[in-house]
């Protein structure tokens, strides 16, 4: 259940509320919007429908959630999440632009993809250290020399880093060298993951799963935010359908789901929702348009000779263009 309160309340309103709340047994989540302040309830439901809220003084009016998620609805707050990565946003009308190779390879790809899509105007350095493989036989990344590779690189350029986290273990060694944590598509639903990466004061970048619906996405974010990280950024990556021309079918249409349902910055990732270069660019104008509030895309300098999706990656010269395109079709949508 969600409490308004009114634009009138006071402090002392607030905390009567709040200690109601918690008496019972109940969690509640305070959310400052423009003029008034949304109190969220969490826990048993029928506790919840037993609360007479309305009763009390500067209670404009109780919304029942009927989703699971709460935390990360519009309901719950209206306005754009704009998510603060020392100093660069993402959300609202800021938009994050996050590329590099999908693997860490060696300290010269990353620094020339580095130079590349920091020239053509990216905020973010991606690449990854471990690397979930379908196959067990495939480059499994460099680990924690990848990972010192990106932050030396992230230092010298001034790009923040974004790096996918696998292992609950790994908590305090990828705080260490990078600015977002990724959770990937294969661990999006991992509980034990979100959980630990909830707990973090780190910013996550969450994938969604293959086959995930929107509700489940959602209600995978609800756990990094129900651990008391709100700085969260979905990302729309393809889901797996009949179709077999793509790697993936890019559910665009998730951007405006999302943007009903929360107020979760939303980024598209056109590399692996198409699995195939020549409509990365296509997409990710497509992506923009429908109102991303970003693009993940993957850069490398040799495409020809990656060690993971090589066939997905931009050269630094076709990223280029998209930048060019991308940044005059968000000027349209009122994007910085
Ligand atoms: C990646 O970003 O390289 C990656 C493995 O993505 P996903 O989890 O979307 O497959
Ligand atoms: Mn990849």
């Amino acid at each position: 259940m969600i409490i308004v309160m009114s634009p009138e309340a006071t402090e002392v309103n607030i905390k009567k509320v709040q200690d109601k709340i918690v008496s019972v047994g109940l969690k509640c989540h305070l959310s400052q919007g423009a003029s008034r302040m949304i109190i969220g309830v969490i826990g048993d439901k029928k506790i919840i429908s037993g609360l007479q809220m309305k009763a009390f003084d500067g209670v404009e009016k109780t919304v029942a959630i009927t989703e699971k998620y709460k935390l990360v609805s519009r309901e719950f707050k209206h306005e754009d999440t704009i998510v603060n990565i020392d100093g660069v946003l993402v959300g609202g009308d800021h938009l994050g632009i996050m590329a590099g190779p999908c693997a860490v390879e060696s300290m010269e790809q990353l620094q020339e993809s580095a130079q590349a899509v920091k020239a053509a105007g990216a905020q973010f350095l991606r690449g990854g250290a471990f690397k979930p493989r379908t196959s067990p036989y495939d480059f499994q990344g460099f680990a924690e020399k990848g990972l010192q590779m990106l932050k030396t690189v992230g230092e010298k350029t001034g790009l923040k880093i974004v790096t996918e986290i696998v292992d609950v273990n790994a908590i305090d060694m990828h705080c260490a060298y990078a600015d977002v944590l990724q959770v990937g598509a294969r661990n999006m639903q991992n509980f034990e993951l979100l959980k630990v990466v909830g707990k973090s004061k780190k910013p996550v970048l969450l994938k969604r799963g293959m086959s995930a619906t929107i509700s489940e996405w959602l209600n995978a974010a609800e756990y990094i935010l129900s651990e008391g990280n709100y700085n969260v950024i979905l990302c729309e990556r393809g889901i797996r359908t009949y179709e077999t021309f793509t790697r993936n079918t890019l559910d665009l249409s998730a951007v405006a789901a999302v943007k009903e349902l929360s107020h979760l910055p939303i980024i598209v990732d056109p590399s692996h929702g198409t699995g195939r270069w020549q409509m990365v660019r296509p997409m990710a104008r497509a992506a923009i348009a429908a109102g991303a509030d970003g693009l993940m895309i993957e850069v490398h300098p040799h495409p020809e000779v990656a060690l993971s999706d090589g066939d997905q990656s931009l050269t630094p010269e076709n990223f280029d263009v998209v930048m060019k395109e991308v940044s005059q079709i968000a000027a349209m949508m009122g994007k910085k």
